[in-house]
């Protein structure tokens, strides 16, 4: 099944259940100061959830493009993660909750009129206490008891971490679905949050019944239709592989999936598509928030082309073909992609002048770091190379990584923050371009994985 067959299969049989078909909000989303990008479906509903806003529906479906930063360094090395993609979601604002979630589900993805896949290849997880969604995909979906598992808070409570120490705001348990892969691991393919609380402060008693219960779902396009079509990745859909082809061509590397150059043109790949639907939004390449990110993408995706002896600007003749996926959902994205490529075509080129000295520079610091059985990239190393040669800090840590070299943040701040006051305060923004604006960012959205993830300890799923 093709990608926008499969968008629309959802959002038809969940418009046969009632639920009113709506647009995907913004990717940047100006009017909630809690985010950068959208992170989930549900974003747009917060208000509803919360009894805010006065309901012309109470039942909804769409298909959000979505962002997440935490997930910038599973990209190209899990089979499953992008930056951004698109989710599809079912909502309910205190009309259908647990059961009918649960069976609609279901039926969408055994059902042969809809997706048709064998139910001895779905598992799934519900929060250890939910009684009542363990009994239901039991006893009324007839799951076995040995395909459904009792998971702890941080795993089964959206948003992820345990109730009482995550985010403020709508939460309640939640049940995954997987997809059984033929090499024997499982694929989470749906989140079904049973969106009953708000959080509010600290523990204890920080969980307030929500006015009435709701049904929050999120459903990935790209992983969905990867399982559908057998392929090994996200990546390797119809709709996306056109995307790692022109990657190919234009860096003039032969694609290979299990290999360095194969993860670099799937980053790229991905580091395109976020680029140019967030630089369509007009958030452009720049020194805080959402457009540090943009800029923060271009230039990791620079990295790779550089390693792989790209010397010149390559990422911006990607935008056509990214236009051209999205051509279906969003054909918006056709009318910009003059602009589009045009400005990332000039962060390119910014990147292009200082990079040659700014790998040189890292490479004999590597190699007197190892002279040394050093194992700490200093932080001021870090500081000079992000001020000299425009390298961000994110960019070195995954460098630092992949020589199993962990990276000194605190001495990054403190190296950032001393040259501010040295330079004046016109550096000032220098400053908040650091890591620590980042990595609050990365917290806000789910999951972050920590900076420690590196090549060698993440799986190839
Ligand atoms: P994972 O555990 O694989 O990181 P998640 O639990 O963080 O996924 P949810 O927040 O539950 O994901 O989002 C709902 C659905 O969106 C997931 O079941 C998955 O199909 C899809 N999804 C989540 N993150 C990504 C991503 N980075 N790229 C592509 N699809 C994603
Ligand atoms: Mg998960
Ligand atoms: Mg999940
Ligand atoms: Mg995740």
């Amino acid at each position: 099944m093709k990608t926008d067959e499969l968008r629309e299969k959802y959002l038809a049989f969940f418009e046969s259940k009632g639920c009113v078909r709506k647009p995907s909000d913004v990717l940047v989303p100006t009017w909630d100061p809690s985010v950068l990008f959208t992170p989930a479906g549900m974003n747009q509903f917060k208000d509803h959830f919360l009894g805010k806003v006065k309901l012309d529906f109470t039942r909804a479906t769409t298909c959000q493009k979505c962002l997440r930063t935490g997930d910038i360094d599973n990209v190209g090395r899990t089979a499953f993660h992008h930056t951004f993609f698109e989710m599809l979601g079912n909502f309910s604002f205190g009309d259908y909750f647990k059961e009918d979630a649960i069976r609609w589900a279901w039926e969408f993805l055994t059902d042969k009129k809809w997706l048709g896949i064998p139910g001895e290849r779905l598992s799934v997880t519900v929060y250890k206490d939910d009684d009542e969604a363990f009994q239901f995909w039991n006893e009324k979906i007839g799951l076995p008891t040995s395909r459904i598992a009792r998971m702890e808070e941080d795993e089964n409570f959206w948003p992820a971490s345990a109730p009482s120490e995550g985010p403020d705001g709508v939460c309640g348990p939640c049940s995954e679905i997987y997809y059984h892969l033929d090499d024997g691991s499982d694929v989470e393919i749906w989140n079904l949050v049973f969106t009953q609380f708000n959080r509010v402060g600290d523990p204890p008693d920080n969980l307030k019944p929500l006015p009435s219960k709701n049904i929050d779902t999120g459903m990935g396009l790209e992983r969905t239709a990867s399982v559908l079509q057998g392929v090994p990745t996200n990546f390797h859909i119809d709709n996306l592989f056109p995307i790692v082809q022109a990657a190919s061509e234009v860096c003039g590397v032969k694609y290979e999936y299990e290999s360095d150059n194969g993860r670099r043109l799937r980053r790229i790949t991905d580091h395109a598509r976020a680029c140019a639907f967030a630089i369509h939004e007009n958030v452009y390449p720049g020194p805080k928030d959402a457009k540090y990110v943009v800029k923060r993408l271009i230039r990791r995706a620079v990295l790779d082309g550089y390693q792989m002896d790209l010397r010149e600007p390559f990422l911006y003749k990607l935008v056509d073909a990214v236009a051209d996926s999205a051509k279906v959902p969003y054909p918006e994205l056709s009318e910009t992609t003059k602009r589009v490529a045009d400005v990332i075509e000039a962060e390119e080129k910014a990147f292009f002048g200082t990079i040659d000295g700014g790998m040189k520079r890292i490479g004999q610091l590597f190699e007197q770091m190892r002279d040394e059985s050093a194992v700490m990239v200093p932080g001021e190393e870090a500081a000079e190379l992000n001020t000299t040669y425009g390298v961000p800090p994110e960019l070195l840590q995954t460098l630092s990584a992949e020589q199993n070299f962990t990276f000194d943040w605190a001495g990054y701040r403190d190296a950032m923050h001393e040259h501010s006051i040295k330079s004046g305060a016109g550096q000032k923004e220098l400053f908040q371009t650091g890591p620590l604006e980042t990595l609050k960012e990365a917290l806000r959205e789910t999951p972050f994985l920590g900076y420690e993830t590196t090549e060698a300890n993440a799986t190839v799923k």
